[in-house]
């Protein structure tokens, strides 16, 4: 059988079909319409000379021996978020089988390098805010005992969840195996935001993920009375975090891609009659190049420092959480603009604001690459999450064919 897009697009609406309801999919990891999403997912592969196997950390793994052991991994998540899109995570997973039935076929069964489909595990973190469960343990960076006692709303400990799953948690490091003779890794996605549609484009090369810088900062001034008090004298630490939040705009801007979210902001004593003594806001700055993020960082702390003085308070800086970029590999970069050019004419080239699994096979040292196909809307995590059919055809036509290139490059002993 050759390539059959059309295809992958029955199965995404099958498995929408098995999994989703009124409000979307609900295929959160964990719980019983993952595990029958699974399920379904293995029942796909029926025929096929695939060996199966669930890693320490539940990956789940479907393997084609290639005439040479090094292998090529497709993959991507059937986990959603609660109330997700149809495409989310499944596209990679369901295109990627689309390319493992085509080499299948054309090579006999034994394709020259081996084939490694990869379902990962709790990519979206959605039920205990841990985000790339099954990825960071592939990759080495998990950290059970941050994530062991998590909880979801219900108060049920991530460790529990898992061992309902036959996952131990003590265990997950042992996925990191599965590294052996992986010599390259390919994700498919949808774009989940808006910029090939403004760009009037189907498909993009992902030249990485972007590193983040996550903050709160916190204005002190000073509580006074809303009526006694003159404006000359005010303290009033929401005027500082305001001009803040107007600033980080033009911070950004500067910095072309970079992007810059102050997401909430909290006054106390936060009453209708009281200037505001303290302000806590939060910050995410994002970019693909650690300089850029580290200069912009660098300037909101300055902007920051410069409206506290000018509202006579002053701010301090808290890290919440930050993770590096992760550029991916650039040979496959360009095999990947190659290959969209090939199906689609032009090939630009994005880098990823969300992280994705793929930054965790990238940090492994493995070489990877991503590729994005538009998002009708730019919309995500949300049942109107959408793609038009005739753009994940070609998504799994361009996938199919960065395969091929990359199995080449893996066996002129690219890396
Ligand atoms: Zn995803």
């Amino acid at each position: 059988m050759p390539l059959d897009p059309k295809r992958t697009v029955r199965d995404l609406k099958e498995l929408r079909e098995l999994s989703s309801d009124t409000n979307g999919a609900q295929r959160v990891a964990w719980t019983d319409t993952w595990l029958s999403a699974r399920e379904w997912f293995q029942t796909k592969l029926t025929g096929l000379p695939v060996e199966f196997h669930q890693d320490a950390a539940g990956n789940n793994w479907f393997t084609v021996h290639g005439r040479s052991p090094e292998a090529l991994l497709l993959g991507g998540h059937l986990d959603s978020v609660p109330n997700g899109g149809w495409l989310d995570g499944s596209l990679g997973v369901l295109a990627s089988l689309e390319v493992l039935r085509r080499m299948v076929d054309e090579f006999s069964g034994e394709p020259p390098v081996t084939i490694r489909l990869v379902d990962w595990a709790d990519e979206e973190g959605a039920r205990f805010g841990r985000s790339l469960f099954g990825s960071s343990a592939f990759a080495g960076t998990h950290s059970i005992e941050a994530d062991r006692s998590r909880t979801d709303k219900d108060g049920i400990r991530l460790e529990d969840a898992v061992r309902r799953c036959e996952i131990e948690i003590e265990r997950i490091g042992e996925a990191s195996r599965e590294r052996e003779n992986a010599c390259a890794y390919l994700e498919l996605h949808i774009e989940q935001g808006p910029v090939l549609e403004r760009m009037e484009l189907p498909l993009a090369a992902v030249l990485g993920t972007k590193g983040v810088e996550r903050h709160t900062v916190t204005f002190f001034g000073q509580e006074a009375h809303s009526g006694s008090t003159p404006m000359s004298v005010r303290r009033d630490a929401l005027a500082a975090a305001a001009k803040l939040a107007l600033e980080i705009r033009p911070i950004a801007v500067r910095h072309k891609d970079a992007v810059c979210t102050m997401g909430s902001v909290k006054t106390f004593p936060g009453i209708v009659t009281a200037v505001v003594g303290r302000c806590e806001a939060t910050l995410d700055q994002r970019d693909l190049d650690p300089g850029v993020l580290a200069a912009m960082h660098r300037e909101a702390i300055e902007a920051s420092e410069r409206f506290a003085r000018e509202e006579r308070c002053t701010v301090e800086w808290s890290r919440i959480w930050n993770i590096e970029p992760v550029p991916f590999h650039s040979e496959l970069i360009g095999l990947c603009r190659d290959a969209i050019r090939e199906v689609a004419g032009e090939a630009p080239a994005l880098p990823s604001g969300p992280l994705h699994d793929a930054a965790e096979v990238s940090r492994a040292g493995i070489p990877t690459v991503m590729m994005f196909v538009q998002s009708l809307g730019g919309i995500s995590h949300n049942k109107i999450e959408d793609t038009k059919e005739e753009y994940i055809e070609l998504s799994v036509a361009a996938l199919d064919r960065l395969a091929t290139k990359t199995a080449r490059w893996i066996q002129d002993g690219g890396e």
